[in-house]
């Protein structure tokens, strides 16, 4: 019985190189969900095997600052030389439709949604060492040392914001860290704020005592 009603958003942050991207995966082929990825907008270059529209829609400067201009993003920010940003439309779709929505974004995009959307799920994927990170980080092999250093800096200063969300799950394997997700996105729905509502509608009581 579905009694919240109202869509869910979902925000997932995590370091670079955390392996957000083969949890995500490892979740939406879990069986029995309704969760839609919002596809983000970014100006740096597609990696080998990504395809426009489905990791990313790739624009170029002049095309993402003008979507600013123009308030089409839910939020946005630069994060190593290039743009990301969540594009608005399609997560007001999805939540009015009643969907799950998830969003996959760095922690300074996170903190506008937690402004704009408070009622979001945030969740914060880490790695079980830093050793593991390093290791995962040199392993891509599409970057340069320069830009592999400074995701991993930035990805230290991330894991000291993970304290602002509301749960932290840490990597320790892929299949693991999807459960914890599809559990906490189980939870949620639960939450009295959330489905208190639905519940009294399906039971048609008119009046409830609180006492
Ligand atoms: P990558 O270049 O590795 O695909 O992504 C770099 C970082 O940008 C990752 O932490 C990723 O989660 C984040 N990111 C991807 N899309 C968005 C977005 O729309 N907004 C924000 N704020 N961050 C994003």
């Amino acid at each position: 019985m579905k009694l919240d009603k109202k869509g869910l958003l979902i925000v997932i942050s995590g370091p670079s190189g955390v392996g957000k991207g083969t949890v995500r995966d490892a979740l939406f082929q879990m069986k029995g969900h309704d969760l839609t990825f919002s596809v983000s907008m970014t100006t740096r270059q597609p990696r080998e095997g990504e395809v426009d529209g489905r990791e990313y829609f790739f624009v170029t400067r002049d095309e993402f600052e003008e979507r600013i201009k123009e308030g089409k993003f839910l939020e946005y920010t630069e994060f190593v030389g290039n743009y990301y940003g969540t594009p608005l439309d399609k997560v007001n779709e999805a939540l009015k439709d009643g969907k799950e929505m998830v969003l996959e974004i760095e922690v300074e995009g996170a903190k506008q949604v937690r402004k704009i959307m408070p009622d979001a799920v945030f969740i914060f994927i880490a790695p079980p060492t830093i050793g593991d990170l390093e290791k995962r980080l040199n392993k891509r092999g599409t970057e340069s040392k320069e830009i592999i250093n400074e995701r991993y800096q930035k990805a230290i200063r991330e894991i000291g914001l993970a304290y602002q969300y509301d749960y932290i799950v840490v990597n320790d394997t892929v299949d693991n860290a999807a459960d914890k997700i599809m559990a906490i996105i189980r939870a949620e729905h639960a939450r009295t704020t959330r489905s208190l509502e639905g519940y009294m509608e399906n039971l048609k009581l008119e009046e409830v005592d609180h006492d």
